[in-house]
């Protein structure tokens, strides 16, 4: 801020509250901060041009030559304007713009900006307090919960995986909505892999790079959404993906990722980063189980207001099995239901409402690689060797283990799939594996809990 400015708030500070501020002092706040939210070539060429026409303690005017260049302000930095002026002045201001001159051609950069891409607002509505914890989400809570707490202090990066549905998006706008609340003076920016990805392109095309990159690395806590989706071929943006993590995590800004599969499994993505990962916290939400569903439903049927029996909670939780969004889209259905035949909603209502969903939309959420992962921890042996040729006692189990379980929880696959799978070519071998596995159990019983404790946490 420069001197002046500084003078004159200070011979402000004192009473703030009951006098206002003069506009020029209130507008040169406004335009210092303005400088840290548009890259520099938009602000120059948009703002500085602004004059102030005046403020009386409610609305701020101000005044542009260019009628276009005024209209995309208002388009697209109302709302910002809006907020920085209020909080300059500690008090709600309306901004109004108006312009002075005659139609004129929009200036290329107008056209530019139209089409980078918005930032993307978070869901007011994904909170830690709208988040039902289980046992198949509650770390990946804790952990989500701790970085919104100490940003850049502790996992980070943070990396969430698991299935479709299943609350990784909403735990990453929950931290960014707790941040902005309990710590607003942090740039909190969430953007999904693709969006970052076609946002690079464009920018690339219109000699935006520097844009881009300020735009990106200028933010304190990063919210990275679905990094699967950058295919292995895109290695331009591979690259710069590399580089802003980098940029970020050397300047100790906080990253979190999620994603729908462990890191070791984003096949092409760039090893470099695969071990930045893996120096943070890399944890992952599964189905929740029934208790869990049942509480979701509990509290969604509540906010919608929905009469709804226990009974049928119950046969929701215990038909639909895997998304959340699908308990979710179930109970809309139900009330629409309801509200169109004028009854209340019971349990052959549900029956027939929900006839058409499928029963199990998201396929099995095991996969043989999480079989695997869970059985190689267990037994402290490597996955690799799992699936090589080891006869070592103790890998040996392990992989008939493996394979049991893959019979047991993945009825789908057929035996040359499951062999495959554990590198093995024939398919006796899961025959075989599985009638030991059995035996074991019958004549061990810390060994057959131990089955029942992988199926648990396999399945739940
Ligand atoms: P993902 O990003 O993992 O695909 P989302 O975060 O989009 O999943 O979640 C899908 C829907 O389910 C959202 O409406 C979300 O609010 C809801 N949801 C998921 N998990 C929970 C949970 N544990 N408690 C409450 N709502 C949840
Ligand atoms: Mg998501």
């Amino acid at each position: 801020m420069s001197e002046t400015a500084k003078n004159l708030q200070d011979s402000h500070g004192a009473n703030k509250k009951t006098e206002t501020l003069p506009d020029a002092v209130l507008w040169h706040m406004v335009y210092e901060k303005l400088q840290e939210h548009v890259p520099q070539q938009f602000f120059f060429a948009f703002f500085e041009h602004l004059k102030v026409e005046n403020y009386d303690g409610k609305t701020l005017r101000l005044s542009g030559q260019n009628p276009q260049i005024v209209e995309h302000i208002k388009k697209r930095y109302l709302k910002l304007l809006t907020d920085l002026a209020s909080q300059a002045a500690e008090q709600p201001v309306e901004v109004e713009l108006t312009s002075s001159g005659k139609p004129q051609r929009p200036p290329s950069l107008v056209n530019q900006e139209r089409n980078y891409p918005q930032t993307i607002h978070l869901n007011p509505n994904y909170t830690f307090e709208r988040f039902i914890k289980g046992p198949s989400n509650e770390h990946a809570y804790s952990a989500a919960k701790g970085v919104a707490e100490r940003p850049g202090e502790f996992h980070n990066p943070l990396y969430i995986y698991g299935g479709v549905g299943l609350g990784k998006t909403h735990l990453m706008m929950a931290i960014g909505n707790e941040i902005n609340k309990t710590k607003p003076w942090l740039k909190v920016q969430y953007t999904p892999a693709e969006s970052f990805q076609s946002d690079l392109v464009e920018a690339v095309r219109n000699g935006l790079h520097a844009h881009f990159k300020a735009r990106y690395r200028n933010v304190d806590v990063f919210l990275f959404d679905d990094i699967q989706f950058i295919g292995q071929r895109a290695e331009y943006t591979q690259e710069e993906i590399y580089h802003t993590f980098n940029y970020l995590f050397q300047n100790k800004k906080q990253i979190v990722i999620s994603s729908d599969r462990p890191p070791q499994q984003l096949s092409k993505l760039h090893d470099r980063l695969q071990s930045r990962f893996h120096s943070g916290l890399v944890i992952d939400i599964k189905p929740p189980n029934l208790e869990t569903r049942l509480a979701i439903l509990q509290a969604r049927s509540e906010e919608m207001k929905l009469k709804i029996s226990f009974d049928v909670l119950r046969y929701l939780a215990s038909r639909f099995t895997g998304q959340v969004r699908t308990l979710e889209a179930a109970l809309v259905k139900l009330q629409f239901y309801s509200e169109h035949e004028k009854r209340p909603i019971d349990l052959q209502m549900a029956k027939l409402a929900l006839r058409d969903l499928p029963q199990e939309d998201s396929g099995p959420q095991v996969t043989i690689d999480e079989i695997l992962r869970v059985v190689a921890r267990t037994f402290q042996v490597n996955e690799e060797d799992i699936k090589g040729a080891s006869r070592v006692e103790n890998v040996a189990l392990a992989r008939h283990v493996c394979m049991y379980l893959a019979r047991q929880i993945l009825p789908s696959l057929s035996l040359a799939q499951i062999a495959q799978a554990f590198g093995r070519s024939d398919h006796t071998t899961v025959l075989h594996a599985e009638k030991k596995v059995k035996e074991l159990a019958d004549r061990d019983d810390a060994f057959r809990v131990q089955l029942q404790e992988l199926r648990a946490e396999l399945q739940f």
